[in-house]
């Protein structure tokens, strides 16, 4: 008799046990195709270091970085995957006071991409009083419900950074960062704190994209970003660049310049500059790229429509 009950208790127990496993199997399974996902928009002065950031947090180079305003011209997406979640991060271009068509078209894509994201991050620089370029920006979004990131948080003197957290204070933002792009400071904080205000959502992209910007877009860009670096004065915002022939690993990117005159600065003495701009870019390419340069004059494209619109600006 008492063989059966023990043995009784034996199945019991096996039972139980196989019920635990099969609740906590099964919470398992529900928690982890839950996702948390949804979009924040970076907008800001030109180089405060929205592109900068957005790097860091995706952990590889999606958008262009230069010390020269305006580097950006579009939107540019890049994913952070987290475990279980997916916030897409949408880079603008700075929002500047316009001289031209091209910096209207730029403006109008910075302001466009606050509208239907979950967080908008305002960036300022940590080095930089806060001034009425900053001021009209935070105008324009719902700053209430915003982020302000004071970003070169290593860059800043100590008194520089709490100066301008109180500064900013007065905004009466949703919350307060000081982050350095560049080092990673105070970053997994901001990181922590979108991650939480993501809502419950699809996956938007596959586990292994970390950007939306087409191959071809890219090494335009990679073009622009070299040339960005050693070009002076004001010949860096009338230079642009499209990939026109993509043969792999044949790959040719036009270089428009607005005036015959800064034809030859950009290919340099027995075209040197040229040529070390394509070394500098080949090398950010997989092997065996071949990249042709060829400079072309596009009288005052910056301020023709149809031209921006090829451009895709
Ligand atoms: P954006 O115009 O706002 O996208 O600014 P970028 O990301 O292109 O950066 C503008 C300049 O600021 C570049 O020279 C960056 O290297 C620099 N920069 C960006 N973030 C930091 C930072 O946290 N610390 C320092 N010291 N420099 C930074
Ligand atoms: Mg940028």
């Amino acid at each position: 008799m008492r063989q059966v009950w023990q043995m009784a208790e034996v199945m019991r127990r096996a039972h139980f046990k196989d019920f635990l496993m099969f609740c906590i199997v099964s919470l398992k399974y529900h928690y982890s195709v839950v996702v948390r996902s949804g979009f924040v928009t970076f907008v800001g002065r030109p180089n405060v270091g929205k592109s900068t950031l957005v790097n860091a947090i995706c952990g590889v180079k999606i958008s262009i970085v230069s010390n020269k305003p305006q580097t950006t011209r579009t939107r540019i997406r890049g994913v952070y995957h987290g475990e279980d979640t997916q916030v897409v991060f949408v880079d603008t271009p700075g929002i500047h006071k316009p001289v031209t068509h091209l910096g209207e078209r730029v403006n109008a894509t910075a302001l466009e991409s606050v509208t239907d994201v979950d967080v908008v991050c305002l960036l300022v620089d940590a080095c930089k009083p806060f001034g009425r370029g900053d001021q009209w920006v935070a105008d324009h979004i719902d700053i209430s419900k915003a982020f302000v990131v004071v970003n070169k948080s290593d860059k800043a003197t100590r008194e520089q950074l709490l100066g301008q957290l109180q500064a900013v204070s007065v905004l009466n933002a949703a919350e307060y960062f000081p982050v350095s792009a560049r080092t990673g400071d105070g970053v997994p904080q901001l990181l922590k704190a979108l991650v939480s205000l993501m809502p419950e959502g699809p996956m938007y992209y596959p586990a292994d994209m970390v950007t939306d910007t087409e191959d071809a877009q890219w090494v335009a860009e990679l073009v622009r970003e070299q040339l960005l670096a050693v070009l002076k004065d004001e010949l860096p915002y009338s230079v642009a660049t499209k990939v026109t022939e993509w043969e792999w690993p044949r790959v040719r990117c036009e270089i428009y310049v607005e005036r015959e005159s800064q034809k030859g600065m950009v290919i340099g003495k027995g075209g040197e500059l040229l040529k070390s701009v394509g070394q500098a870019v080949r090398a950010q390419m997989p092997e065996g790229a071949f990249i042709e340069l060829h400079v072309v004059v596009d009288k005052d494209w910056q301020q023709k429509p149809e031209r921006l619109e090829r451009l895709g600006y």
